[in-house]
């Protein structure tokens, strides 16, 4: 039995659910797509292998050693399960950001060489930061001209309000661009650069790479001596740095987010990747080195905290909904216990029980069906019809209401009417679907025109929906051009509801309006308050349609 848990301590041990961070452009794609490449590569050659039973998988994913699901991707390096949780980049989904940066345990922010801290880095840097998520920075594109590793980490220092420190340095900039140093272990590094094999070969340093890491390792080795007396000791005395004290140190530097490693990297010429995946497996926490399950009881509203551990109560977040195989299947994070098939649940969000009918975990190269899922693991459910992004799962006796995902407001609108009136009940079938996966999107309807209104949070994310439901469902409305989404509450006097609507009538001219009003009766005299909530489009959806 004993044993049989320590297997389980060393798997949770060496399980890393990450996200990568980055603004548009910065790499991000490519990085993760040579992540997959080098990983597919080592797991071909047979380091891992779990030889538990197989289903449901697509040959070429397990081919290549990795799993590919609409919520995250899994891959295997050096005996360790990476999960690379679904992070997308541009501004306008900050909020799909934020829910996927709820079940992370690490994150790697990726930086262009050349452009460095762009504000929307800085919007998702700053949520990470707020939902508490150790971090890694790469400085990726240094083979481009004007490429500047030092006044990017410089940026990350200043903008970020973060404390970088570099792990790895370029050897050259730009075109000239020659490799890598490792600062822990001072050794050169030699990519394979076609791809092939993705061999690293390490080699001593020249007395000029020397010159040049010198004062490098010096602030690598003073910045992780924060976090490790004996490391003080040693490198005042000039004793020989131990790699894996420095290494322990930086870690624990990592996972108290208050440091942040830095690597230099060329995605693209296949130049410091496989570091990067090293440095995920030795700086990044893994889901033992987190709290657990934190949150409130939903009766009494007190904190409580479950550890991550099988045999605490269980408590589990949904961080996404998927109806791509055209059914629909909830993706979830176990923070604590155990989620069990065929085992009710009980929602503390909606205050309903729901029953989990098949579980499947995620490994490098196939997805398999399972009993139980325990604390750290991402698991698929299929069979929950109600749960939805941000609910918590629980035990009915032991109930518990992690933090929710903070509510959305949309900010663009878009009027919608099918091309046809065969398509009229189809459109409405998969907007109603694809509204149902995504929080951040509310399908109204214009009561006097009739069009549908879809509304969502930027112009790009009104794009994807509609691509969408072209491509995935064969559906392709007319647009209007995207408005902005005018909300406010008003609360005001007045002595009665027409009078109150007469003055609001007045002050907005033309446009639609919709008006909920609330009167809530005063107690002096006949005075009334009323609060309104209003939600106007502007002036006429039907001329603004292309
Ligand atoms: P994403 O928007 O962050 O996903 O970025 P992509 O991975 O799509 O890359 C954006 C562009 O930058 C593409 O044209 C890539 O080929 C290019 N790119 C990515 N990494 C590098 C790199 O290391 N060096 C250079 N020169 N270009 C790169």
């Amino acid at each position: 039995m004993s044993a049989k848990k320590g297997i389980k301590k060393s798997r949770l041990a060496s399980l890393r659910n990450i996200g990568i961070i980055a603004h548009i452009d910065a790499g991000k794609t490519t990085l993760t797509e040579r992540i997959l490449y080098f990983s597919g590569r080592i797991h071909r050659m047979g380091e891992v292998h779990d030889g538990t039973a197989t289903m449901d998988f697509m040959p070429e994913e397990q081919e290549r050693g990795i799993t590919i699901t609409s919520a995250c991707t899994t891959c295997a390096w050096k005996d360790h399960q990476i999960n690379i949780i679904d992070t997308p980049g541009h501004v306008d989904f900050t909020i799909e950001v934020e829910r996927s940066l709820r079940v992370l345990d690490g994150a790697v922010g990726v930086f262009c060489a050349v452009s460095g801290v762009e504000p929307q880095s800085e919007t998702v840097w700053r949520q990470s930061v707020a939902y508490g998520v150790p971090k890694l920075a790469v400085i990726n594109k240094l083979d481009r001209p004007g490429a500047d590793f030092e006044a990017v980490l410089a940026a990350i220092r200043e903008k970020l309000r973060a404390n970088p420190v570099a792990v790895t340095i370029p050897v050259g900039q730009g075109p000239e661009l020659a490799g890598i140093i490792d600062l822990v272990t001072m050794e050169r590094l030699h990519f394979e650069t076609g791809g092939g094999s993705g061999e690293v070969r390490r080699a001593a340093l020249t007395p000029a790479e020397a010159e040049l890491a010198g004062p490098w390792r010096e602030k690598l080795v003073e910045a992780a001596c924060e976090y490790d007396e004996e490391l003080v000791t040693a490198y005042l005395s000039g004793d020989p740095i131990d790699a894996a004290a420095l290494v322990a140190a930086v870690r624990r530097g990592v996972i108290g987010q208050s440091l942040v490693p830095v690597f230099a990297a060329s995605a693209l010429k296949n130049i410091g990747v496989q570091p990067v995946l090293d440095g995920v497996l030795a700086y990044l926490p893994s889901p033992l080195d987190r709290e657990g399950a934190v949150g409130i009881d939903p009766d009494t509203k007190s904190a409580i905290t479950f550890p991550p551990d099988t045999a605490a109560p269980l408590a589990a977040l949904v961080f996404k909904v998927s109806m791509e195989t055209g059914r629909r299947q909830v993706f979830a994070r176990v923070y604590s216990g155990r989620l069990e098939a065929g085992k009710d649940v009980y929602n503390a969000t909606r205050g309903e029980i729901e029953r989990p009918a098949r579980l499947f975990h995620l490994h490098a190269g196939h997805r398999e069906k399972a009993e139980i899922a325990e604390p750290g693991e991402i698991v698929a459910i299929a069979g929950l019809r109600r749960a939805a992004t941000g609910d918590t799962l629980c035990a009915r006796e032991t109930p518990i209401l992690l933090e929710t995902i903070a509510g959305y407001k949309p900010v663009i609108s878009l009027a919608l009417e099918p091309r046809n009136a065969e398509e009229t009940e189809r459109l409405q079938e998969v907007l109603d679907k694809l509204t149902e996966e995504d929080p951040t999107l509310t399908l109204t309807h214009d009561v006097d025109t009739g069009q549908m209104i879809l509304s969502g949070m930027g112009e790009l994310h009104l794009d994807v929906v509609l691509e969408r439901a072209r491509r995935e469902y064969g559906v392709a409305p007319r647009a209007g051009k995207p408005q902005v989404v005018y909300q406010e509450t008003v609360t005001a006097q007045g002595t009665g509801e027409g009078e109150f609507e007469r003055e609001l009538g007045e002050r907005i001219h033309h446009g639609k309006v919709t008006l909920t009003v609330s009167p809530l009766p005063r107690e002096a005299g006949r005075e009334i308050v009323f609060t309104i909530d209003r939600q106007a489009y502007p002036p006429a959806w039907s001329a603004a349609m292309a």
